[in-house]
């Protein structure tokens, strides 16, 4: 099969567990829970999406033919930013990256020498064994991704509330406070919220705090 791209880049994850790592961004094109047009966004499963997933006309985007021209990409990426970190790391991520990622691509990005981490937002049966899974389950949407390395929940969500999910075998559990002009009230009643249930783990979008991708 052939593998639409967004986007392809490197730079530091600055969400959940793995922030501070340098990691190349493997962003999919296309997510089952809306379709990235503005014109359909009320009607969306998933309304509060501030990612650009549509089309591959972004930095590094395209079509690839085969998961190992793919890699090869990825690979390119990784040597040319030339990381602070050896530890080759790949974040496959979307729009939902489990409308493509297959198990091809997976072993053609080990092939690379690329730890593989995937952002799900769990609707979608993980069929590839993956060396991080991160959930990020949304309201309204079914739950099929049930447990994993990671779960991080934007918050506040009517509809998915982080009691729903916190006996979930998880291994770390993050509350990210919801982006747009309510983010320091979001963030405050996250932080209360991890103060009070210390399983959770406050995430913020270092990323739009600092500007940078
Ligand atoms: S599930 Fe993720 S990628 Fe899809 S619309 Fe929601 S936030 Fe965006």
């Amino acid at each position: 099969m052939s593998y639409t791209v967004k986007e392809i880049y490197c730079s530091i994850q600055l969400e959940g567990f793995h922030h501070g790592r340098p990691a190349v961004f493997l962003r999919f094109t296309g997510c089952n829970l809306w379709s990235g047009l503005e014109r359909d966004r009320d009607s969306a499963i998933c309304k509060f999406c501030d990612t650009d997933f549509v089309g591959t006309d972004g930095v590094g985007g395209g079509t690839f033919a085969t998961a190992s021209e793919l890699a090869g990409r990825v690979a390119e990426i990784w040597n040319a930013a030339d990381t602070y970190e050896a530890a080759r790391f790949v974040v496959c991520t979307g729009g939902e990256p489990l409308l493509q990622l297959n198990e091809p691509l997976v072993m053609a990005l080990h092939a690379e020498g690329f730890e593989v981490a995937v952002e799900t937002n769990g609707t979608r049966e993980p069929r590839v064994e993956v060396d991080w899974l991160c959930v990020s389950p949304k309201a309204h949407a079914p739950l099929v991704a049930t447990g994993g390395d990671e779960l991080k929940l934007v918050y506040p969500q009517a509809g998915a509330e982080p009691e729903k999910y916190a006996e979930l075998p998880f291994t770390h559990f993050y509350l990210q406070p919801m982006y747009g002009k309510e983010v320091y009230r979001n963030f405050e009643a996250a932080r209360e919220y991890c103060r009070q249930y210390p399983r959770w783990q406050l995430s913020v979008q270092r990323q739009k705090v600092v500007g940078i991708a």
